[in-house]
């Protein structure tokens, strides 16, 4: 059996820090007193990071990489920026990268839209023991 060895911080809920501690250290990098102000840098600059982020996603109007419209933005801006640049080789392969992928983009959306309208046909035909696999009538 092995046993995992945890941070021995107590935190103010009471329960333990569910970190494992650092190598022959009894504290996680979070909680180590002699690490505490690496950790409070680290904390510092995530914070930083983030707030980076969130004024950059607002600049740029950013929905984000989950959707294919947050895929679409980051093309659109790659673009637009390729195109204020000098006219050269690398930038038209760079273009034509971003044509590529753009035209990725644009076979895999239709594809989810058409496989949705299918899944939308099949499901409102409830599945009887004889019928069609592909639920045709
Ligand atoms: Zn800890």
């Amino acid at each position: 059996m092995v046993t995992r060895r945890r941070c021995g911080f107590p935190r103010s809920d009471g329960q333990p820090c569910q970190m494992p501690p650092q190598h022959e250290r009894p504290y996680c990098f979070a909680h180590d007193p002699e690490r505490a102000a690496e950790a409070a840098e680290a904390r510092r600059m995530g914070g930083l990071r983030r707030r980076k982020e969130g004024t950059i996603a607002v600049a740029y109007d950013l929905p984000g990489l989950d959707t294919a419209d947050g895929v679409r933005r980051i093309f659109e801006i790659v673009r637009a920026d390729l195109l204020g640049q000098e006219n050269t080789i690398g930038r038209a392969r760079a273009l034509i990268a971003v044509g590529v992928a753009a035209t990725n983009l644009l076979k895999t959306s239709d594809f989810e839209e058409r496989l949705a309208a299918l899944e939308t046909v099949v499901g409102h035909h409830a599945a009887q023991p004889g019928d069609d696999p592909l639920g045709l009538p």
